[in-house]
């Protein structure tokens, strides 16, 4: 164990080299403001950004420092998929409401390109494209299939690699052949935060670092926020917790599944290495049920890899490390000997149906259930809750569905997922397994 990890090993995220989370000093809490948002990850601040943009006073309260939840966390893929399966999607809600939602995805993901641009935020985005990897035959199937449905139906550019192609992108045995989504991209997840709360600030956005939100009650015709600095009168309310939502919020808490991702850094490599194993800079994903994420760091050094490590794993950074380690060692064996600078956790919310919500419950307007795909949702949705509040018509979206499902089982703990995640490790081992 001790020789996979480098000298300067840190357990804190690679990303945080760049664009650590927000040390703000103490920030005075107003007495009243027009809109209250709770969190100051992406959600939060792009719907900060919206309202205060139009004309309402704002102030984002964070329990920690702002950055510090998952999106200064994350691998930084971007892309316009829905992972809702479409099957599903459409025996759920009807195909019409199925292919809304995709087609929804998709332009949210071209807003978001130009929002980043237009907002002029230096955060490495790149059009990199994103390889899906077949980890069994089957999966090759299933793939050839849904690249035929993004292409035809959704309007997201898909085509299939064959074993010889894939290996001209990543210069690996372990996959049979791919799908190729090239229109989607990378970025640098804690530049991105660091750029918004830059806007968020120069708009006026009030930013209250370091101060948990304990109670949002209603008061006449407002809310009332009560903090464990104090109280704040808010004539409406953004609650943008996702993963991190507390006992404290019990109705949205049964609605959020918070599930441990991890992730690792290695150190720096030689780039004529790196230019080999994956010369164009290819996201690469694969169709396991415990998926993994590889990708080259923004300036192509290093290789970072995210997963869920194991159920064994929980969030001891060297025990993440060992665990993405080996997923490392299974796509790239040359690289056994390659040492982990960073290793690092955060938490992703998923829903019960597996798709992002807005909406307003009790008077409190929510963002939750990122899905593990939120770099461009909650920045999506974050504009649209403000919509919503300021009365605007860009305020429609499939994603305010009005049910927001929970299980009568489910308080807000997830007992289950470390059963889960040991079962899906084996139903992965079993199918390639059975495959040869
Ligand atoms: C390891 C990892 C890899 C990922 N990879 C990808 C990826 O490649 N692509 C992708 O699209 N997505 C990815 N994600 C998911 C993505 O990072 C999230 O969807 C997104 O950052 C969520 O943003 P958010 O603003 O909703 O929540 P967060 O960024 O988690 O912010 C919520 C904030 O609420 C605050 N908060 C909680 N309770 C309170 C309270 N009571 N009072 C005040 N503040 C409170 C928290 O402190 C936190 O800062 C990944 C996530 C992780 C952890």
């Amino acid at each position: 164990m001790k020789d996979i990890l480098a000298p300067d090993f840190s357990p804190d995220p690679y990303w945080w080299r760049a664009a650590p989370p927000s040390d703000a000093t103490e920030v005075a809490l107003p007495a009243q403001t027009d809109l209250a948002v709770v969190g100051a990850g992406y959600a939060g601040l792009s719907a900060a950004i919206a309202a205060a943009r139009a004309g309402r006073s704002v102030c984002v309260i964070e329990a920690r420092n702002p950055g510090w939840g998952a999106s200064t966390r994350s691998v930084g893929m971007i892309g316009g998929r829905l992972r809702q399966g479409y099957a599903a999607l459409a025996a759920a809600l009807g195909e019409d409401v199925a292919l809304g939602l995709m087609h929804e995805t998709r332009d949210a993901y071209g807003w978001f390109r130009d929002f980043v641009q237009t907002e002029g935020i230096a955060c490495d985005l790149r059009q990199s494209g994103r390889l899906v990897c077949a980890w069994t035959p089957r999966d090759m199937r299933r793939l050839e299939g849904l690249s035929r449905f993004l292409s035809g139906k959704v309007g997201i550019r898909a085509e299939m690699l064959d074993r010889a192609a894939l290996r001209a992108e990543v210069d690996s045995d372990l996959h049979r052949g791919a799908m190729l989504l090239p229109d989607d991209g990378s970025l640098h997840p804690a530049l991105l935060h660091k750029g918004l709360l830059d806007a968020a600030v120069a708009a006026g956005v009030v930013v209250v670092p370091q101060t948990p939100v304990r109670s949002i009650d209603r008061d006449g015709a407002g809310l009332r926020v009560q903090t464990t600095r104090g109280a704040i009168a808010a004539r409406d309310v953004i609650l943008a917790t996702n993963a991190h939502t507390g006992r404290e919020f019990g109705w949205f808490r049964r609605r959020v599944i918070p599930v441990g991702s991890y992730m690792i850094a290695t150190e720096r490599l030689p780039r004529e290495t790196l230019d080999r194993l994956i010369p164009k800079h290819r996201l690469v994903n694969d169709t396991r049920q415990l998926a993994y994420a590889f990708r080259r760091s923004p300036d192509g050094d290093r290789l970072l890899v995210g997963g869920r490590a194991s159920a064994r794993d929980h969030a001891d950074p060297r025990k993440v490390a060992a665990g993405l380690h080996r997923i490392l060692r299974g796509l790239f064996p040359e690289l056994a000997g390659t040492r982990v600078s960073h290793a690092w956790g955060g938490m992703v919310a998923f829903t019960f149906d597996r798709l992002p919500r807005i909406g307003r419950h009790d008077g409190v307007h929510y963002i939750l259930g990122c899905n593990g795909s939120g770099v461009v949702m909650q920045t999506y949705l974050g504009r649209k809750a403000a919509a919503a509040v300021t009365g605007s018509a860009d305020a429609t979206t499939g994603f305010a569905r009005g049910d927001f499902p929970t299980s009568s089982f489910y308080t807000g703990s997830p007992w289950f997922m470390a059963p889960l995640t040991a079962w899906y490790d084996i139903r992965d081992r079993a199918a390639r397994w059975a495959a040869h």
